[in-house]
């Protein structure tokens, strides 16, 4: 996530993404591909999650679990956040997926600046 700026942020040709508007939806999960042959912990853990797109088409599992940093739609440890969140790219697939999934339409009109 991108909530530290405080502006919008574009990458390449991506849409533009105004995390300042969303706070933080990709900080209030996570999703992490399991892969291998399915077995009794991969069905322990559908069972307790929910499907989500990971990236290029792939699905993983999302598991719902607030970081614990993101306070008031900001992100404390914004300047030392981890890599994965610095790497995650406002206004991408899954930062759509995920808007999709955590805010109203209307919302997310207004996070892509189509409203
Ligand atoms: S889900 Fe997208 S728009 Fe929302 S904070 Fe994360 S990167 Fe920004
Ligand atoms: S460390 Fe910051 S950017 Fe990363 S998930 Fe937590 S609040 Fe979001």
């Amino acid at each position: 996530m991108r909530v530290g700026d405080s502006t919008p942020t574009r990458r390449k040709e991506q849409t533009m993404a105004n995390c300042n508007i969303c706070r933080g939806a990709c900080c209030e999960s996570i999703t992490l591909e399991i892969t291998g042959p399915t077995n009794d912990f991969q069905r322990f853990l559908e069972y307790r999650t929910s499907p989500q797109i990971t990236g290029k088409g792939r699905i993983g599992r999302n598991f719902e679990c607030r970081c614990l940093m993101l306070k008031d739609g900001r992100c404390l440890v914004y300047e030392k956040r981890p890599k994965m969140c610095a790497d995650f790219e406002p206004g991408g697939e899954v930062c759509r997926a995920t808007v999709a999934t955590r805010r109203t339409p209307e919302e997310a009109k207004k996070i892509f600046g189509e409203d």
